[in-house]
């Protein structure tokens, strides 16, 4: 047959673009499946008000929150998934995060893999997406059998300032890990040239490490692997048993065709994969595909976040800004023991992105002062796994995102944290005053906190587990109720600790790979 293949895959992010670049040269036909299409290349792929003021390449689909007000998500849907926008801040969750932990807020829990067993897939990630840091800084980072492939991304003069006052508090701020092509030896061939517009935006030059660049194309040079674009996966058909996915519906360019594969992988991202999972509810699966258990759609983490702007007369000129991290209060402290998070920075902010995300606070001028002042902090508290947070269809199968914020405490715990220690920093070098005087904290949209639509960081929808009451996937990442159904996006966590997903979802791809090209042999 045609359209049957040895492995389709649904969806080409972080997850499904890694596991394609994996499985790509065991030489069987395999089919990668993405609702988008390329991100055109233009320049407004590097224009603040395109992407931040107008949402250029936003989906414009709408879902609903639990009350039935409009949602208008922050998630894009092109080859490469949110790889393509994200900042590539590519962390290791750190060894703890694997085992049980006492928040204040309640309890975050284990997972059926130890660190251990993802280490090695941690490094082959790191190496995959050239990522560049410095091991023995970051005072909770696992400890890792090799070096980052690529040396730490320096810090600007104000940064490096920064960096340097956390350290006389006391603290062992860290560089970040970075998935930039950035060769700061060889200037004039390095192919990433330090710009402002990398958090958020899409790379022009095709330097930043995303999973159409490094996944994707790398697995589309061998002649058994196919990519079909602008089609969308509406639902999975099962056979007689229920056991086996035996079609896969699609839409293609509004005509609806039928696939089929020996093995499924869904990899929509963690929403769009459990709406997926919920739409295809038939007979055998009444309650939608591998919902025995009940838990699709629920559990769905997308980490407490905010923006803290630090506004002070001392201007900051930086243009590349994220190099920077601080660990130091992520399990907590003397003064707080619990979990606080991860404190590290968004891409540097600009009046169009004040403006995009803001109410009409100020008017544009006063965004723009503001701009050129901010240290702009981007602060992590994990979210604990409450089974009421969750996906569910609406009768015209839309999306609902269902979201009751927790944990809170560490969060605000956090920020105290953060603008004490900006308090205590050293005199402008430009104007000789205290630089953090007249800090404000505010989030880039309204309130304090990435409102419910900042879907960036979402997981756990569809939880692996060693028990098929309480999980939908086993260790393997396989449905425990089906024979040929994976699940490879960051809907597998169980619980999502306090640093950023991706290269936790690039490196278990690269273990459900291994765990495939078993199975297939
Ligand atoms: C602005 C921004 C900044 C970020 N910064 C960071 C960062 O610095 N570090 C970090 O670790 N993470 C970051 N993230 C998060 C990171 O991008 C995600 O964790 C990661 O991309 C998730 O991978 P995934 O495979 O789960 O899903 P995705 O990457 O979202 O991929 C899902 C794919 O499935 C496709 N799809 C969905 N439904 C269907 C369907 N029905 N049929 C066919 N195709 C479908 C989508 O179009 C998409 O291509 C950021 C995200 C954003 C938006
Ligand atoms: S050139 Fe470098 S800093 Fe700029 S968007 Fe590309 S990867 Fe990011």
């Amino acid at each position: 047959m045609n359209n049957h293949y040895d492995v389709i895959i649904i969806g080409t992010g972080a997850g499904g673009g890694t596991l394609a670049s994996k499985l790509a040269p065991t030489g069987k036909k395999i089919l990668l499946i993405e609702r988008g299409d390329y991100v055109p290349r233009e320049k407004d792929n590097w224009s603040s008000a395109a992407v931040n003021l107008h949402g250029r390449y936003q989906t414009k689909e709408k879902w609903s929150d639990r009350n039935g007000n409009e949602l208008h998500p922050h998630t894009n849907y092109y080859v490469g998934g949110n790889t393509k926008f994200y900042g590539a801040a590519l962390f290791r969750l750190r060894s703890e995060d694997f085992g049980e932990i006492n928040h204040y807020g309640g309890v975050s829990p284990a997972w059926p893999i130890s660190y251990d067993d993802l280490e090695p897939y941690y490094t082959q990630a790191e190496y995959q997406y050239h990522v560049h840091g410095q091991r023995g800084e970051d005072p909770t980072e696992p400890a890792a059998k090799c070096p980052y492939p690529h040396p730490a991304v320096t810090h600007e003069p104000r940064i490096q300032q920064l960096s340097d006052d956390f350290a006389r508090l006391g603290l062992r701020p860290f560089h970040t890990p970075l998935g930039i092509m950035l060769d700061e030896n060889n200037p004039h061939a390095s192919k990433c040239i330090r710009c402002n517009t990398c958090d958020g935006f899409p790379c022009l030059v095709s330097a930043k490490s995303d999973a159409q660049v490094l996944g994707v194309d790398p697995a589309l040079t061998y002649p058994n692997v196919t990519l079909m674009t602008n089609t969308y996966v509406e639902r999975l058909a099962t056979n007689f048993s229920g056991r086996q996915i035996s079609k896969i519906i699609v839409k293609r360019d509004g005509v609806h065709e039928e696939l089929s594969a020996d093995i499924v992988v869904a990899s929509c991202g963690a929403i769009n994969s459990a709406a997926l999972l919920l739409r295809s509810a038939n007979d055998r699966h009444p309650e939608g595909l591998a919902n025995g258990s009940g838990v699709v759609g629920r559990h769905y983490m997308g980490h407490v976040n905010s923006i803290m702007l630090a506004v002070s007369r001392c201007p900051n000129p930086t243009v590349f800004q994220k190099s920077l991290s601080l660990n130091d209060f992520y399990f907590g402290d003397d003064e707080f023991p619990y979990p606080m998070g991860h404190i590290s920075f968004v891409g540097k902010m600009d009046r169009d992105s004040l403006r995009g995300g803001a109410p009409a606070i100020a008017p544009g001028f006063a965004l723009e002062i503001m701009g050129n002042h901010s240290l702009d902090f981007w602060l992590t508290s994990e979210d604990l796994p409450d089974p009421e947070n969750r996906v569910t269809l609406d009768r015209n199968a839309n999306i609902v995102l269902s979201y009751q914020p927790n944990n809170e405490t560490g969060h605000k715990r956090l920020h105290s944290k953060l603008k004490h220690l900006m308090q205590q920093q050293t005199a402008c070098p430009v104007h000789g005053h205290e630089c953090h005087q007249g800090l404000f904290a505010r989030n880039l949209f309204v309130g304090d906190r990435i409102p419910l639509a900042g879907v960036a960081h979402q997981n756990g929808t569809i939880r692996f587990g060693k028990d098929p009451n309480t999980s939908a996937l086993d260790a393997d990442c396989k449905a425990h109720e089906l024979d040929n159904l994976y699940v490879v996006d960051g809907s597998f966590f169980p619980s999502s600790g306090a640093v950023n997903p991706a290269l936790t979802i690039m490196a278990n791809a690269l273990r459900v790979g291994d765990h495939l090209i078993r199975r297939m042999n």
